[in-house]
Parts: structure tokens; sequence; C-alpha cells
């Protein structure tokens, strides 16, 4: 598969979640990304085993209405802190922060307007979830019904997974049938670094 690089995020999205895939293609619309945003996006980055060095260059290069100047003073330093390579305590230094749980993402900093961190099972009208699981070629009636009886039952992490699967349906069956993947290896998702690991294994 793709070498997990700063040239290699666009076609790596394949493997994202919607919550990621979201900040993603928003950051490709607008250039730019709002704080909690950026900072969600960042650890997950981080979490997939992207450099530090190539995390700079892939927002330095995503944020094209901006120059060096003010990228350098206005950013570098959060990207550098979220990796550990700078400030926090002796004992995050050199380790940076987690990346955020699905828990996590579904209970803290609900986004606002203009804002496209936060998880969309959760945080998107059921119309727009609804668009953009077609965008991302989520086009089966019986998994977006599916999927909206998890949402109506507040079963948000259950709707991801379902999406999961399906996507993924053929990769599981080969695996399950050869026998090369544990059970505990298709557990449910709970982690969208987890939902990327799992994609990126299956489909390599
Ligand atoms: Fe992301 Fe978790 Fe929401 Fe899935 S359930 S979209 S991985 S926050």
């Amino acid at each position: 598969g793709a070498p997990i690089n700063a040239s290699n995020i666009d076609s790596l999205s394949q493997h994202f979640p919607l919550c990621m895939k979201n900040l993603h293609s928003t950051l490709r619309q607008n250039s730019h990304l709002k704080h909690f945003g950026r900072l969600q996006y960042t650890f997950f980055l981080k979490g997939i085993g992207l450099s530090l060095e190539d995390c700079l260059i892939f927002w330095r290069h995503s944020f094209k209405l901006i120059t060096d100047d003010t990228f350098n003073k206005e950013y570098k330093y959060n990207i550098r802190h979220a990796y550990g390579d700078v400030g926090g305590d002796a004992n995050r230094r050199g380790r940076g922060y987690s990346p955020y749980s699905c828990q996590k993402i579904l209970t803290e900093h609900p986004p606002g307007p203009g804002e496209a961190h936060g998880c969309p099972y959760r945080h998107f009208s059921i119309d727009n979830l609804t668009s953009m699981l077609q965008a991302t070629g989520v086009n089966e009636r019986d998994v977006l019904k599916g999927v909206k009886e998890d949402v109506e039952k507040k079963r948000y992490h259950i709707a991801c997974n379902r999406v999961f699967e399906w996507a993924h349906k053929g990769e599981i069956k080969k695996v399950k049938d050869d026998g090369t993947w544990e059970a505990a290896e298709l557990d449910t998702i709970v982690h969208p670094n987890a939902y990327f690991k799992r994609s990126y294994l299956l489909r390599n």
C-alpha cells in the first residue's frame, strides 16, 4: 500500500473514518481548518504513523493561502507540540499527545458553525450525514437505513462500524475464510486510528 508520508495523504484518506474524511475534505476545500479541527486531525495523522517532518510538510502545503512566515509563527509550534517536540511537561516530551478516541470526539467540544471537527454520525443532521456517506460511495439503501436507526438510538460508533463492515465486506470475508485474522482483530472499532489501521491492513 501507499507509504505513510506527506504526499500520500489524499490517497490514504480512503482508509479514514468519516470524521477524518470530513476534516480532510474541508481542509482541501478551504485550504484551512480551525483550531479544534487542526488538533483532532494532527493527532490522528500522528497516530497513523506520519512523522513530524512529514506532518509539517503536509500542513504547510495544505494551507495554500498563507505565507511561510505566518505558518512558522502561528501553526508550526502547535504541530511540534502535538508530537512532543516542544513544550509540555517532561512526561509528554518526546512522545506528545495521544490521538483522540471516539469517546472523546463524541463528547468534547461539539463543533460550532464553520468548524469541521467532531463526529459526523453525531454532529451532522441526518440529511447531511446521508449526503456525505453517499459522496464517499456508501449508496446501499439498507446500510443508509441501518445508519439512520443507529443514529436515532444514539449508537454513533455502531453506525461507523456498520459502514466500515459494509465498505470492507469482501476483505473481511476473505480473512475470516482464510483464518488469517483472529476474531479479536475484528472487534468493534472505538478509535479513529483503529479504523484506519484495520482498513489499511485489510486492503494491503
Ligand atoms: Fe470518527 Fe469514531 Fe465517529 Fe467513526 S465513530 S466517525 S471513528 S469519531
